[in-house]
């Protein structure tokens, strides 16, 4: 359900609109009319995405010695998802209207709108004619090989777990590590959404983080506090504000959980609080049903205590999209600026996945201004990802910065090219330091670290 709370705006289609025009994220297949809820990311739409995924691979893999990356395939044997229980199990219950032709999640009729009259929900308008809801499997069916026949069918993953339970055993013995240790790992994942919406929100193809932690039986309620934890420590790391953050404890639970919490992220508007991460205990159960179905035992052998166990698994899952999608609305501000009449839109991003660093201009095209900005510029390229501009006024150039949540503009004017130092303004605070050129690397190292 939608939060009532409606304390922040709704700025989704704002966000839209400006993450096209910057090039952050187009509709896919546009030139085509588009491609139902699939989303393409642009030149500064990707940087910003591989910085949250990087961010997130440092702290669950590099930063730790108890987890392992992988980087399982998407197509997997058929029989994964029969024992994972997607084949029977992944199922929305889907209702179509013979008068409107729209289709709905039976589940969330409450959020949909009535396609002839938009200020009801479908099924309470008269004109409504609702069809008996069918259960509709959300996997995504292709076949392998030349043969499109029932042996040959497989399934796009609809979510990355499964390629670490059947690789358990694999990383465990190739990596020697002892439980509790996890396992870890970004990739696609593909959902036939019935109403997936809200920009990049709800997609049918979205990549997923996902990180398996193998713990013996009875000691999983510990790390269940542990992760649940450290997730919301690493949503703040990443700068969303913590006002905009809360735990949702799962009302009902799915057959293989014993215990589920959600992190949720107020998006504002009527969208409000929805869960971006979801953490798992999710027992015994994939191990337990891999073994079952494949016949190869899924044990750990745990030496000093020398007995043998089916380890139960602490899951953490968070979308890259959505919390993309978070980190777009929580930087997103409208704001007037002192002493100018134009105001300014600026995403506030946190610096550690700002697409652009550091923008470098040079005050006007003459006297020695453009070459030396032009070096600057090229001397922190290697370092950062660097902007270089010198076209319109600085103020124009200030507020194309700030639009793409670049945190800091070095700007090389007549005096630089005397005494060798430059101006470096904040995005935030709009503060300027002037400081010698040679000095900057250092400069923006300290303020860029996450
Ligand atoms: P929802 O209730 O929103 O459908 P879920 O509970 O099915 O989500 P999980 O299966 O727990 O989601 O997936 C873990 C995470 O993957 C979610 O928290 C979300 O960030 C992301 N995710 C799931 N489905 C989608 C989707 N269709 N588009 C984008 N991200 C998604």
């Amino acid at each position: 359900m939608p939060s009532l709370d409606m304390s922040h705006p709704d700025v989704m289609d704002k966000l839209v609109s400006l993450c096209k025009r910057r090039g952050f994220i187009f509709q896919s297949s546009e030139i085509y009319g588009g491609t139902g809820s699939v989303w393409d990311y642009g030149p500064l739409g990707v940087e910003l995405k591989k910085n949250l995924k990087d961010r997130w691979w440092w702290a669950m893999v590099r930063s730790r010695d108890d987890i392992e990356g992988i980087d399982a395939a998407i197509l997997m044997h058929p029989r994964v998802w029969e024992a994972s229980g997607h084949v029977a199990g992944f199922v929305d219950p889907l209702v179509d209207c013979r008068a409107c032709k729209g289709r709905f999640r039976a589940d969330k009729l409450e959020d949909a709108q009535c396609l002839l009259k938009p200020s009801k929900h479908p099924g309470e308008y008269t004109a409504c004619q609702l069809t008996e809801a069918r259960q509709f499997n959300l996997m995504f069916r292709t076949f392998m090989g030349p043969l499109e026949e029932t042996a040959s069918v497989v399934y796009l993953r609809p979510e990355t777990a499964q390629g670490i339970f059947v690789n358990f055993l694999n990383v465990q013995q190739s990596s020697r590590q002892k439980v509790p240790f996890g396992i870890a790992q970004i990739g696609k994942a593909f959902r036939n959404e019935i109403t997936p919406g809200n920009f990049i929100f709800r997609t049918r193809e979205f990549e997923q983080m996902e990180m398996q932690f193998f713990v013996e039986p009875g000691t999983d309620d510990e790390h269940f506090e542990y992760w649940k934890d450290a997730r919301m420590k690493w949503h703040h790391a990443i700068g969303l504000s913590p006002d905009r953050l809360r735990y949702k404890a799962h009302e009902q639970l799915a057959h293989y959980a014993r215990a589920a919490f959600d992190i949720e992220f107020d998006f504002g508007g009527t969208l409000g609080f929805q869960e971006i991460e979801g953490i798992h205990n999710r027992t015994d159960f994939d191990l337990g049903r891999h073994q079952e179905y494949s016949g190869k035992k899924l044990e750990y052998f745990d030496q000093p205590k020398n007995k043998r166990y089916v380890p139960f698994v602490i899951e953490t899952s968070v979308g890259a999209d959505r919390v993309t999608l978070a980190a777009l609305v929580n930087a997103y501000r409208e704001e007037s600026v002192p002493g100018e009449e134009e105001g300014r839109t600026v995403l506030a991003l946190h610096p550690s996945i700002a697409p652009i660093k550091a923008a470098v201009f040079a005050l006007t095209k003459k006297d020695g201004m453009p070459e030396m900005a032009h070096r600057i510029a090229n001397d922190l390229r290697p370092q950062f990802p660097v902007d270089y501009d010198e076209t319109g006024s600085i103020g124009k150039r200030y507020r194309r910065q700030d639009e793409v949540g670049t945190p800091f503009c070095i700007t090389v004017d007549g005096d630089s090219v005397k005494d060798g130092t430059v101006t470096v303004r904040d995005r935030d605070t709009l503060k300027q330091d002037r400081i010698a050129a040679d000095a900057l690397a250092g400069y923006l190292k300290e303020r860029l670290q996450g």
